[in-house]
């Protein structure tokens, strides 16, 4: 199992290290063997020791240069970052990434062996109009994506369960990781609105390879009661 938190735009640096500290204990001391990743905001990315994978949450195809705003593989390399987030629906919908520049950024950290947390899902509207409108969409967002490149992660997050505290169904969530598992033999996460309570539920699920969890991972006590539920289902 992975189970992966990301802060988004949450978090201080001194808030990041308290709860890194806190969760590579648990790690640690519960001898869990599940991944844990843990996308803090950029500012503060560091070094935590053993335990959690620390990832980037967004970077740029660039080892340096003139990019203003943006961070590259030089800055990551100084906290020894290989794990990077890319396609996440706020950086599609809210920034407007197009899937162009997605398909160079996943290109780019392929080519220096990065792992790659590769998400995608549909807007609700999508939803509605049926499985094959919806399984039309996700393909879109799948162009120019290598699916069996050995270090991705993929991460099926419907945008309308994100941060809303709805879940799609058992069923649906089933049957769209059973169509995403025809495409490729990488670990399949599910995102949006996990948490404690709903995690095992989730875990169970066939061809549920882990979780990617937004604002329920914010605490680090919730956080390590999720990894110790997908410790236990595994
Ligand atoms: C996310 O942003 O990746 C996410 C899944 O958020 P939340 O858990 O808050 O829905």
């Amino acid at each position: 199992m992975i189970v992966a938190a990301n802060f988004k735009t949450n978090k201080t640096r001194g808030q990041t290290r308290d709860y890194m500290d806190e969760v590579n204990t648990f790690i640690r001391s519960e001898n869990i063997q599940s991944e844990v990743m843990v996308f803090p905001p950029l500012t503060a990315l560091d070094s935590f020791g053993q335990g959690a994978v620390v990832g980037a949450q967004n970077a740029y195809y660039v080892e340096n240069g003139a990019f203003t705003g943006e961070v590259g593989t030089e800055q990551l390399k100084e906290f020894g970052i290989k794990t990077v987030l890319i396609g996440h629906s706020e950086r599609r919908h809210v920034l407007g990434e197009s899937q162009e520049e997605i398909a160079k950024k996943f290109n780019y950290f392929q080519s220096l062996n990065y792992t790659i947390v590769y998400c995608i899902g549909e807007k609700l509207e999508t939803r509605e109009a049926g499985e094959e409108a919806l399984m039309a969409y996700i393909e879109t967002q799948l162009v120019g994506i290598d699916l069996e490149y050995k270090n991705l992660v993929i991460a099926y997050e419907p945008v309308w369960a994100i941060g809303t505290g709805l879940v799609p169904s058992k069923e649906d969530i089933e049957n769209i990781h059973a169509e995403l598992r025809v495409k490729t033999s990488k670990p399949l996460l599910y995102g949006g609105s996990v948490k404690v309570s709903n995690m095992e539920e989730i875990v169970s699920v066939n061809n549920v390879d882990g979780v990617l969890v937004g604002g329920a991972s914010l605490y680090a006590d919730s956080f390590c009661k999720m990894i110790k539920i997908a410790e236990e289902v595994k």
